[in-house]
C-alpha cells in the first residue's frame, strides 16, 4: 500500500508522477542502492557515472524525470513545480537516500549556470546538458578541511569580526578574462569521485577582502581533480571525496556568481538561497527515508508473531508505530509546503526571497525525524534490526549521515535561530 495521501488537491498528473517515480525507486532504485552499499570500498571507488549500476539508476531515474524537468521553462527546462519537486525526491529519497542526493546533485553546476544568465555558457554547457549530449554528473564543493560548520555561519561569523578563523582553502585570482584556481574541497563532496562539473565555492581574490564566488568548474579541465571515495558508514551508494584545484583556469563566464555577477533585475543570490533551495531536496529526500523505515516497521510489525499475535497488537509496539506515522505526515506536509515556498520565491519569481528559517526549519526536522523513525523501525525488527538481511540497518545507517549532511541539525538551528530572534515580529 502506498502512502495514505489526505491532501484532495494531490491527483492528475502529480498523482501518475509519483506512481512512475515509486516505481523506478522500488525497482531499480532500491536494488541499486542495496548493491553498491555491499561493495567492498575498492569496488565503490571503481564506480563510473557513465556506465554499471550506478549510472543505469541515474539513467532510469532520467527516465521519468528528465534533466530538463529542474530548470525554469524561462531557460529551456520543464519547469517543474515546488511541488512536483518534493514528490520526486520524497520517492527517490524512499528508494535510496543516498542515490537520490547523487541524482539531487547532478543539477548544481547546470543551475547555477543557468542562474548566472550567462547566453554563452547556457549555449556551450546548460543546453546540451538539458539535451543529454553531454556525459554528466553534477556535484557541490563547499566544505573545506578547515571550514566545515563555518560555511553555514559564515555571516554572523562576518558580522562579529572575528579574526582567528583558517584562511580560505579554495581561492580564485582574477587572470586576463577569467580566473585561476587553486585549493580542495573537504572529502565529503556528495558524488564528488564520479563527477564532471562542480558547482565550486571560492574565495574570489582574496587579497582584496574575502568574497565568495561560485564558479561551475568541468572536472575534466587541466589541473582538476577527484579524490578517490571515502570508505564511510551510510549513503555508502553516494561515493564522497575531495575535488582539488591546481592552477585551473576558467573563463570569466564560468564564475557564475561574484562580486561581478550580480543580475541587475535579480539581484545577488546570496548563500542563504541556495541553502533554501538544498534544504528542500534534502527535506524532501529525508521524509523518503523516513516514510520507507515506518513501512518497513509496519510490514513487519504485522507478521512477526510474540505471544501468540502480531507484535503490531502489543500497545507499546502499536504507539511506536502511530508516533512514527504522526512525524512522517508532519515531515511530509511541512517538507511539501516549503518546496512550494521556496521554488516560488527563487526559480519561479527569481525573486530570490525565500524564508531561510523556514527552509531550514523544514531540512532540521525531516532529518531529525528520519532518523528517529529509522531508529525506531530497527527497534520494532527486534534482532533482525541489526542484521544485513533487511533493509532498514541500511536505512538506519543512511538516516544517521543525514544529521551531518548539508549542515548538522545544531549548527543550522542555531543559524535559523539568528533569524527567528532577530526578525519574528509579534
Ligand atoms: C552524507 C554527507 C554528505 C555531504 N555532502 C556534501 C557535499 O555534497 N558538498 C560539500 O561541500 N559538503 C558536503 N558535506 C559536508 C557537510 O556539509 C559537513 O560535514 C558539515 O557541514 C559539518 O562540517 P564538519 O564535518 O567539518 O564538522 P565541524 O564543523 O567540524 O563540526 C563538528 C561538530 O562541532 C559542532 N559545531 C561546530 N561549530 C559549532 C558551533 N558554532 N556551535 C555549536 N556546535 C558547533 C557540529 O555541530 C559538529 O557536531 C556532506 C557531509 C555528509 C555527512
Amino acid at each position: 500500500m502506498g502512502p495514505l495521501e489526505i491532501d484532495a488537491s494531490y491527483e492528475g498528473y502529480e498523482s501518475e508522477l509519483r506512481d512512475a517515480v515509486h516505481e523506478v525507486a522500488r525497482d531499480v532504485v532500491r536494488p541499486a542502492g542495496r548493491e553498491i552499499d555491499r561493495m567492498r570500498p575498492d569496488e565503490v571507488r571503481e564506480l563510473d557515472h557513465d556506465k554499471g549500476v550506478y549510472a543505469d539508476a541515474m539513467d532510469a531515474m532520467h527516465e521519468v524525470v528528465p534533466r530538463s524537468a529542474f530548470l525554469p521553462e524561462e531557460f529551456g527546462g520543464d519547469g517543474m513545480s515546488g511541488r512536483e519537486f518534493h514528490t520526486v525526491m520524497e520517492e527517490l529519497g524512499w528508494g535510496s537516500s543516498g542515490i537520490a542526493m547523487g541524482f539531487a546533485v547532478d543539477i548544481m553546476p547546470p543551475l547555477f549556470a543557468t542562474l548566472s544568465f550567462d547566453d554563452e555558457l547556457r549555449e556551450s554547457y546548460v543546453e546540451p546538458f538539458l539535451s543529454g549530449e553531454l556525459d554528466h554528473q553534477g556535484c557541490w564543493g563547499v566544505t573545506e578541511p578547515a571550514h566545515g560548520s563555518e560555511t553555514l555561519q559564515a555571516e554572523s561569523l562576518l558580522k562579529e569580526g572575528n579574526e582567528d578563523i583558517a584562511p580560505p582553502q579554495v581561492t580564485a585570482r582574477k587572470e586576463g578574462d577569467g580566473y585561476v584556481i587553486n585549493g580542495a574541497k573537504a572529502p565529503w563532496v556528495s558524488a564528488g569521485p564520479l563527477a564532471t562539473h562542480c558547482a565550486l565555492h571560492v574565495d574570489v581574490d582574496a587579497s582584496e577582502g574575502s568574497h565568495g564566488g561560485l564558479a561551475v568548474v568541468p572536472l575534466d579541465a587541466e589541473g582538476a581533480e577527484r579524490g578517490t571515495a571515502i570508505d564511510k558508514m551510510g549513503q555508502r551508494d553516494c561515493p564522497q571525496g575531495d575535488v582539488s584545484f591546481n592552477e585551473v583556469r576558467i573563463p570569466d563566464r564560468n564564475m557564475v556568481l561574484g562580486p561581478d555577477a550580480l543580475h541587475p533585475d535579480t539581484g545577488y543570490v546570496s548563500f542563504d538561497q541556495i541553502l533554501c533551495v538544498t534544504s528542500c531536496g534534502v527535506a524532501a529526500v529525508s521524509t523518503g527515508l523516513a516514510r520507507a523505515a515506518f513501512e518497513e516497521a509496519l510490514a513487519y510489525a504485522r507478521e512477526r508473531e510474540q505471544g501468540g499475535t502480531p507484535i503490531a497488537e502489543h500497545q507499546t509496539v502499536k504507539k511506536k508505530l502511530y508516533d512514527m506515522f504522526e512525524k512522517v505526515e508532519t515531515a511530509r506536509a511541512y517538507s511539501r509546503r516549503v518546496c512550494e515556498h521556496v521554488w516560488d520565491r527563487t526559480l519561479e519569481s527569481f525573486e530570490f526571497d525565500a524564508s531561510h528559517r523556514h527552509a531550514v526549519a523544514g531540512q532540521v526536522y525531516c532529518k531529525r525525524t528520519a532518523f528517529e523513525v529509522a531508529h525506531d523501525a530497527v527497534q520494532i525488527h527486534g534482532g533482525n534490526g541489526i542484521t544485513r538481511d533487511y533493509p532498514i540497518e541500511k536505512m538506519f545507517r543512511d538516516a544517521r549521515v543525514k544529521l551531518i549532511e548539508d549542515g548538522t541539525l545544531d549548527v543550522l538551528a542555531l543559524e535559523s535561530a539568528e533569524g527567528i530572534i532577530d526578525e519574528y515580529s509579534i
